[in-house]
C-alpha cells in the first residue's frame, strides 16, 4: 500500500538523518550524565550539551546561558508563563493574551485564573492579526505578561513581534511568544525584535519529540515548576536528556544554514497547491492573512462541502482540520471560528502544511487527488 502524501508538517516533522545520526552515540558509548562532574563521561556529556546549547542560541541570536532545555514547547510555554506569574505576582496579576493561541497557552492561563490571575484574551481581526494599538489598550498598570503567539499553528498568521513587545515594554511588562512553529522557519532575532521569553519544539523543525527549550533573557526570573537537583541554572530540575538535546542543536543548525532556501522552494510549492485548489475547485478561500503568513502552510476552506467526509475520502494525503491537540474532540476548530467562520466553514477548511521533504510530485498528486475528491462530493450531493 501507498503511503498517503505527508502535508502535516506543523502538526510534527520526521528527524532529519543528520539529526538522527548526530543524536546515536549519545544514546550508548556515550551515555553519561551531564551532571557528573567527577570523570570523563559526565564531562564529554555536559560538552555536548554545552555544544548544542550554543547552537539554540545562534539560531535565536541569544546568549547560551538563556536557553533552558525542557520537555518541549507545552512546558516551555507552561513554565514562562507560570513562572513569571509566581515571579510577579506580588507586583500585578494581569495577564494579556490572544484567543487563537495554542492550547499550550491558553490552558496554563485558565490554570492561572484558578489562582488569581486575571487574563484578557484579544480577538485577532478576520485575517488573524492582532494590532499593538489593540495590545495597547489592553494593558494596564499591574499587566506583568503578554504572551503572543509568533506564527500561528493552524493558519500560519505571522503576528508583528517587534512592535507587540515595544507596547509591552512601554507599559512595563515581560514579552513572550511562543514561537514553536517559526523557529528555523524565518528568521527571528530575540535582541532586535525585544522578546524576553520564548518557547520553541525540537519536532517541529526535523529533531525529534520531547525536547525544546525556553529562552529566558538575561536577568529575567522565572520560578521553575519542576524542582529537584537545580538543573539549567536551577530552572528546570531533571537529569538532561543528552541525545534530545544534541538533536535539537543539530536541528537548529541546520535550520540556520537551510531556512533561505528551504522557505523560499517551498513558498513555491505552496502557491503553486494553493493557487491550483483556489481554481480548480468552486467555493473555496484562504482562512488567514495572504500577506503575513508562514511560506510553508495554507489554510484552505472548502465551501458546501461536510468536512469529515471531505478528510475521511481524502485518504491519499495527510492533512487536517484544526489541530491535531484538539483533533480528538469533535468541536470545530476554535482558531478558525475567532475568525469569524461558522461552524460549518471551520469543518470544511483543510491545513495543508509542507516541509523539507516534500517533492514536486507530491504537489501534484494532491492537486489532482483533491480535485477529483471535491468533484465527486459535490456530484453526489447534487445527485442525492
Ligand atoms: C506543537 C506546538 C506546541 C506544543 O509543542 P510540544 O513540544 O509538542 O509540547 C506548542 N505551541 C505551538 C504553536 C505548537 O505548534
Amino acid at each position: 500500500m501507498r503511503l498517503p502524501v505527508y502535508l502535516d508538517y506543523n502538526a510534527t516533522t520526521p528527524v532529519d538523518q543528520r539529526v538522527l545520526t548526530a543524536m546515536l552515540p549519545w544514546f550508548t558509548e556515550q551515555f553519561g550524565n551531564a551532571a557528573s562532574r567527577t570523570h570523563l563521561y559526565g564531562w564529554t556529556a555536559e560538552e555536548a550539551v554545552a555544544q548544542a546549547r550554543k547552537q539554540v542560541a545562534k539560531l535565536l541570536n541569544a546568549n547560551p546561558k538563556e536557553i533552558v532545555f525542557t520537555s518541549g514547547a507545552t512546558e516551555a510555554n507552561n513554565l514562562a508563563i507560570k513562572g513569571v506569574f509566581e515571579k510577579l505576582s506580588y507586583k500585578g496579576r494581569h495577564i494579556v493574551t490572544v484567543a487563537t493561541e495554542h492550547k499550550a497557552v491558553l490552558d496554563t492561563c485558565h490554570h492561572l485564573e484558578q489562582l488569581g490571575a486575571e487574563v484578557t484574551y484579544l480577538t485577532p481581526s478576520a485575517d488573524g492579526l492582532i494590532t499593538p494599538e489593540q495590545l495597547a489598550e489592553a494593558l494596564r498598570k499591574e499587566t506583568i505578561l503578554v504572551s503572543v503567539m509568533y506564527a500561528n499553528n493552524e493558519i500560519g498568521v505571522i503576528q508583528p513581534i517587534r512592535e507587540l513587545a515595544a507596547v509591552t515594554h512601554q507599559a512595563g511588562a515581560l514579552f513572550h511568544t511562543d514561537a514553536t512553529q517559526a523557529v528555523g522557519k524565518l528568521p527571528l532575532d530575540v535582541q532586535a525584535e525585544g522578546i524576553d521569553l520564548l518557547s520553541l519544539s525540537a519536532h517541529k523543525l526535523y529533531g525529534p519529540k520531547g525536547i525544546g527549550a525556553l529562552y529566558v533573557r538575561q536577568g529575567i526570573e522565572v520560578v521553575s515548576q519542576m524542582d529537584g537537583g537545580g538543573h539549567e541554572r536551577g530552572r528546570r530540575s531533571g537529569t538532561l536528556n543528552v541525545p534530545a538535546i544534541v538533536g535539537l542543536g543539530k536541528a537548529c543548525e541546520l535550520a540556520q544554514k537551510e531556512m533561505k532556501t528551504e522557505s523560499e522552494r517551498l513558498r513555491q510549492l505552496r502557491d503553486r497547491l494553493e493557487s491550483a485548489v483556489l481554481e480548480n475547485v468552486p467555493d473555496t478561500f484562504v482562512n488567514g492573512s495572504a500577506t503575513h503568513r508562514l511560506s510553508h502552510l495554507t489554510n484552505i476552506c472548502f465551501e458546501h462541502i461536510d468536512g469529515e467526509n471531505l478528510l475521511l475520502n481524502l485518504k491519499d494525503i495527510a492533512v487536517s482540520t484544526g489541530s491535531a491537540c484538539t483533533s480528538a474532540s469533535v468541536l470545530p476548530s476554535y482558531v478558525l471560528k475567532m475568525l469569524g467562520l461558522s461552524d460549518d466553514q471551520a469543518y470544511a477548511s483543510l491545513r495543508f502544511s509542507l516541509g523539507r521533504f516534500t517533492t514536486d510530485e507530491e504537489i501534484d498528486f494532491a492537486i489532482q487527488h483533491i480535485g477529483e475528491v471535491v468533484r465527486k462530493m459535490r456530484m453526489d450531493v447534487s445527485y442525492s
